[in-house]
C-alpha cells in the first residue's frame, strides 16, 4: 500500500515539474529531495512494508518454539497471563502505532540464569525468568516490556534483518517461502541473537519510548531506572546474555534520569510501583 502511494507522489511531483519551466537550482533541489526521498524510505516503506515483520517475527517465533532445549518456554498460564497484561497496559498508549497490526505476545523463557528480553520484528516478545527474579516491582518489568514493545514499532530488527538480506529476501522469509535462509536466520539467532542485537541508538531511542508508553499507564514512568541500578550493581556472567543485545552504557541511565526530572514526576510510592503484587507473582514462578 503505502509503495503505491510513495512512487505515486513521486510521479505526481515529477508531472507538475515538467509542466513548469524550472531552474536548474530548482531541478538540482528537486532531484535532492527525490534522493533523499527514496533513501529514506527504501527500507521500511517503500520495500519492506511494515506488515510483514509479522511474517518475519511468526517465523522466528515458530524456530524459537522448535528449540526448547534452547528457549525453553514456561508452561503457565498465570504467569503468563500476568505479564501479557502488563504488554496490554502499554499497548494502550497513543504513542503505540502498530497495536493493531501487531500480534504483542509474550512468552516467558525458564532459565534463571540469563537476565534478557528480546523482541523479533512484529512484536514476538520474550522475557527470561532470571531478568522477571531480578526485579522488584511491577513498574520495573513494565518499563522492560515498553522498551522491547519499542524496538517492534520503530522497526529496529526488521531494518537489521533487510539490509542483512536485501527486501526480496527478508519478504521471502516473511511469507516462508524461503526455508534455507530461515533455518539461517535461526541459526544467526541462537549464535547469540545477533540479528536482534541492538545498537546504541537503537537503545536510546527504546528508551524514550518506553518513557512515553509508561506516561499512560498508571506505574512509575521511570522505574526502568532500577532495572539500570541492578544491571550496573550485578556485575559478573548473568549480565552478558543482557548486555549482548541491549548494551548498557552509562549514557542510558543518565538520559533516564534526566527524562524523570524533565517531567518533574512525584516520586514513586508503592501504588505505582507495585511491589508487593510483583512479590506474589515471583513467588508462583517455578
Ligand atoms: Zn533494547
Amino acid at each position: 500500500m503505502s509503495y503505491k502511494i510513495n512512487l505515486n507522489y513521486l510521479q505526481a511531483t515529477m508531472k507538475i515539474t515538467t509542466f513548469n519551466s524550472i531552474s536548474p537550482l530548482r531541478m538540482t533541489c528537486f532531484l535532492l529531495i527525490s534522493a533523499f526521498l527514496i533513501q529514506c524510505s527504501s527500507i521500511t516503506g517503500l520495500l519492506f512494508p511494515v506488515k510483514n515483520d509479522v511474517g518475519l517475527g511468526a517465523q522466528m517465533d515458530a524456530q524459537i518454539r522448535a528449540n526448547p532445549k534452547e528457549y525453553p518456554i514456561l508452561n503457565d498460564v498465570k504467569a503468563k497471563q500476568y505479564v501479557q497484561s502488563m504488554v496490554n497496559q502499554l499497548l494502550q498508549s497513543p504513542a503505540v502505532k502498530y497495536r493493531g497490526t501487531f500480534p504483542y505476545t509474550v512468552e516467558i523463557i525458564k532459565d534463571d540464569k540469563t537476565i534478557n528480553a528480546f523482541c523479533t520484528p512484529g512484536g514476538y516478545i520474550y522475557v527470561y525468568t532470571g531478568l522477571i527474579k531480578m526485579l522488584e516491582n511491577d513498574a520495573s518489568l513494565a518499563g522492560v516490556l515498553g522498551h522491547e514493545i519499542a524496538h517492534a514499532e520503530l522497526r529496529h530488527s526488521a531494518n537489521r534483518m533487510v539490509k542483512a538480506y536485501g527486501a526480496q529476501m527478508a519478504l521471502e522469509i516473511a511469507l516462508g517461502q524461503n526455508s534455507s535462509k530461515t533455518v539461517e536466520v535461526a541459526a544467526n539467532m541462537f549464535t547469540g541473537l545477533a540479528l536482534l542485537k541492538n545498537s546504541r541508538d537503537d537503545e536510546s531511542s527504546a528508551d524514550e519510548y518506553s518513557f512515553k508508553y509508561m506516561q499512560s499507564t498508571s506505574w512509575y514512568p521511570g522505574a526502568i531506572s532500577y532495572f539500570f541500578e541492578k544491571v550496573k550493581g550485578n556485575g559478573g556472567n548473568a549480565i552478558e546474555g543482557l548486555l549482548s543485545s541491549h548494551p548498557l552504557p552509562q549514557d542510558r541511565l543518565d538520559d533516564m534520569n534526566k527524562r524523570i526530572k524533565d517531567a518533574k514526576l512525584a516520586p514513586p510510592t508503592e501504588q505505582n510501583l507495585s511491589s508487593r503484587s510483583y512479590a506474589d507473582f515471583k513467588r508462583r514462578l517455578p
